[in-house]
């Protein structure tokens, strides 16, 4: 790979282009003739100004954003996991009810956040290999929002569509899988992403928001997690992730030179699919456990279901190989093949040879 670079199969923080990557470098010392690096702007100058701005229409276009939504670029102190906290403190008042369907472990997370804040109903428990059948949820009469994960990034399991909540807010969870596939963001009250997975580095968190569900937090909200405040100063009320922000915007820059999000997801299931299609093809050696119709293009989790002592070697020959982070979470065991967009589809290939190979040998 150029620069000696892995194969790197990390949950996040993941890989990033090594084009942009590269911009990134050329621009290091002295972005566009500024005499500065990009770290080094204020954010209050006309240069900063023009990268949050660029990054903010190049993601309005990619993702076709209604113009009655607001994007804030927030901090990332805690990142997704603050909006856990601000979803309840902005959309619900105290004592109100809140849905929470729970596929995996984020949406539990995020729903035991929100119980500090608010009444909350677990309106559907999957589990975790399969999204629970719709007619069987729960959904309360009275529900402020209804907030369910689009990608479950542990267990591998993922939304095909946004799920059907009547006119209720629904509220997304797209850190895993922000910017993967065209989304018809108007199904939302608010989507809501860490960087860190499919378009940058740590440190900024997406937060897509209808207008009309900003202005009703409760007086005890922290100012930093009040989507009014972040919205009237266009998220710098304070000193933003700058140069988070400024390498969103690279990514956002070239997926719509490449054709947009509509390519991103012609990719990305090409690539599932080579790995998919590897454990199938193992005769049961390797296991995917989740429900084919809910089956992640970005986290692909499998086993080894016959030796499980094998999946510690599987790991370790793999990364002599340059294919790196394949370990699956700790709460889960196994293996885990993250795949965000950056992936090269050469590097999901590399590890469908190897599955076959280590197979063969250990069979
Ligand atoms: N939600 C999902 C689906 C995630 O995968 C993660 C992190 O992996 C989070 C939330 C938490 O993100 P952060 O680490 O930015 O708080």
């Amino acid at each position: 790979q150029p620069h000696g670079r892995v194969f790197n199969f990390s949950a996040g923080p993941a890989c990033l282009p090594v084009d942009v990557l590269e911009q990134a470098q050329a621009d290091m010392l002295n972005w566009r003739g500024s005499g500065m690096s990009v770290m080094e702007m204020s954010h209050r100058g006309k240069e900063f100004q023009s990268i949050i701005d660029a990054a903010e229409a190049d993601l309005r276009a990619l993702l076709a954003i209604p113009d009655n939504y607001t994007v804030l670029f927030m901090q990332a102190r805690g990142g997704a996991s603050t909006q856990f906290s601000a979803i309840p403190l902005n959309l619900a008042a105290e004592g109100d009810v809140v849905d929470y369907i729970v596929t995996g472990s984020w949406s539990k997370k995020a729903a035991g956040e929100a119980k500090k804040y608010a009444k909350v109903d677990i309106v559907a428990t999957g589990d975790n290999k399969s999204v629970p059948d719709p007619s069987t949820w729960n959904l309360s009469a009275d529900a402020t929002y209804v907030h369910y994960c689009d990608n479950e990034t542990i267990q591998g399991v993922e939304f095909k569509a946004a799920p059907a909540v009547g006119d209720k807010v629904l509220v997304a969870d797209m850190s895993s899988n922000f910017c993967s596939k065209p989304v018809d963001v108007s199904k939302c009250g608010i989507i809501y992403a860490g960087a860190q997975k499919n378009i940058g580095p740590a440190g900024v968190t997406i937060v897509i928001v209808r207008n009309d569900l900003i202005g009703n937090a409760r007086p005890i909200t922290p100012v930093m997690l009040d989507y009014a405040v972040q919205a009237g100063d266009k998220s710098m009320y304070n000193t933003p992730p700058c140069y988070s922000i400024y390498m969103c915007g690279l990514v956002f820059a070239k997926m719509r030179a490449e054709g947009g999000l509509d390519a991103v997801l012609a990719a990305n299931e090409k690539k599932a699919n080579v790995l998919y299609d590897a454990i199938a093809a193992s005769n049961g050696f390797y296991n995917s456990p989740v429900d084919p119709a809910v089956r992640s293009l970005m986290n692909v989790p499998f086993t080894i279901p016959s030796n499980a002592d094998l999946e510690k070697e599987f790991i370790a020959a793999a990364a002599k190989r340059g294919m790196i982070q394949l370990k699956g979470h700790r709460s889960v065991g196994g293996m885990r093949a993250s795949i965000y967009n950056s992936m090269p589809l050469e590097g999901v290939q590399q590890l469908a040879d190897f599955m076959k190979e280590f197979a063969a040998q250990h069979a």
